[in-house]
């Protein structure tokens, strides 16, 4: 009998013992309507993944998870980062779930919207990206800086859903797809979308944090904007180049003007030799950094392994189905 999609919610913390206990509160009442309107099964978790927390986290985690049967826990080793954090958390249940959601321990997302997630994967929508509809409350640093990275990965090339951060439902074999992503730099609202698959978004207003502090001081947050453009992005090396040709352009200019000056007697010994030297090696020193940089994007989008290709449906199967999937597994 149908009874409902086997939903996992996957919630990364770090020092987060402030945030859990009504956290946890809040996402047991909705799993409780959800049971009760038919959309969720039994079996479905809330799972928690301390990211080795300095603070009580774990043991609050432990304590709900012995309290109620909803709730799981999974401890890492060490602070590994939140994107880091989240990944494994999904691919540690994407063995067990239907579909998985992702979403802050502070809730600052509405989990509200959570049910209509599931109605979206119901229909058959294999990743559903949750969208800010506004940013009233956060800080207008935040607000700005936020906008300008979004507007910065577009121009860099990267496409990223627009007021999307990790609050998204995945299916499992979105799930699957994304385990054969085996990059060491998560950038997971820049991978997700790489999947492909049917996609669709659902609006929030996002709230305030209720309670502890940020755990994404500025320097995580500038580094973080870093990892997301030089993880997918080699626009930086081919703003090099364009330089290097541009200073080339210049150079010409600067000898055809030093040689005026230099005929016409303005100049002083050694000045245009001098002049059209500097340009001109300084516009083949450019090129020749970005050439040298066209090489290692090529190595960069090697080295990260990524499928060439994933498989939508197959229509009609045969042996090739089996024999394309050992394919993608052997990689
Ligand atoms: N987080 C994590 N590891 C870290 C930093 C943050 O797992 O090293 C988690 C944190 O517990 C929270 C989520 O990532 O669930 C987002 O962090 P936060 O809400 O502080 O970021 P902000 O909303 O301020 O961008
Ligand atoms: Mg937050």
């Amino acid at each position: 009998m149908d009874n409902g999609i086997k939903l996992y919610v996957v919630v990364p913390c770090y020092n987060e013992e402030a945030v859990l206990p009504e956290t946890s509160k809040r996402m047991l009442d909705l799993f409780d309507t959800m049971k009760r309107d038919g959309l969720i099964c039994e079996d479905s978790r809330i799972v928690f993944v301390d990211d080795g927390s300095k603070d009580k986290t774990w043991s609050t985690i432990d304590s709900l998870a012995k309290a109620y049967p909803e709730i799981a826990g999974i401890k890492l080793a060490r602070n590994a980062g939140h994107q880091n954090a989240l990944f494994g958390g999904l691919m540690t249940v994407k063995h067990d779930c239907d579909c998985a959601i992702s979403i802050d321990a502070d809730l600052q997302d509405d989990i509200n919207v959570i049910p209509e997630m599931v109605k979206h994967y119901i229909d058959g929508y294999d990743v559903v990206y949750g969208v800010r509809n506004k940013r009233d409350t956060d800080t207008f640093f935040k607000r700005t800086t936020a906008v300008g990275f979004y507007k910065l990965m577009q121009f860099m090339g990267v496409n990223i859903i627009f007021n999307h951060a990790d609050y998204r439902l995945m299916s499992k074999r979105a799930l699957n797809a994304l385990s054969d992503f085996p990059e060491r730099n998560m950038f997971l609202r820049g991978m997700v979308p790489l999947v492909g698959y049917r996609s669709t978004s659902v609006y929030y207003d996002r709230n305030e944090r209720f309670a502890g502090e940020s755990k994404y001081p500025l320097k995580k947050m500038l580094s973080f904007a870093f990892d997301g453009i030089t993880s997918f992005s080699i626009s930086p090396i081919r703003m090099i180049s364009a330089l290097g040709a541009i200073v080339c352009v210049i150079a010409v200019i600067m000898a055809v003007y030093a040689l005026v000056e230099k005929l016409m007697g303005n100049t002083g010994a050694g000045w245009a030799s001098l002049m059209m030297s500097i340009w001109f090696i300084g516009g083949v020193q450019l090129l020749s950094v970005g050439l040298i940089g066209e090489y290692i994007g090529k190595m960069y989008k090697e080295v990260k392994r990524r499928p060439r290709y994933i498989v939508e449906a197959y229509v009609n199967e045969t042996d090739s189905k089996e024999r394309s999937e050992e394919v993608t597994e052997n990689v």
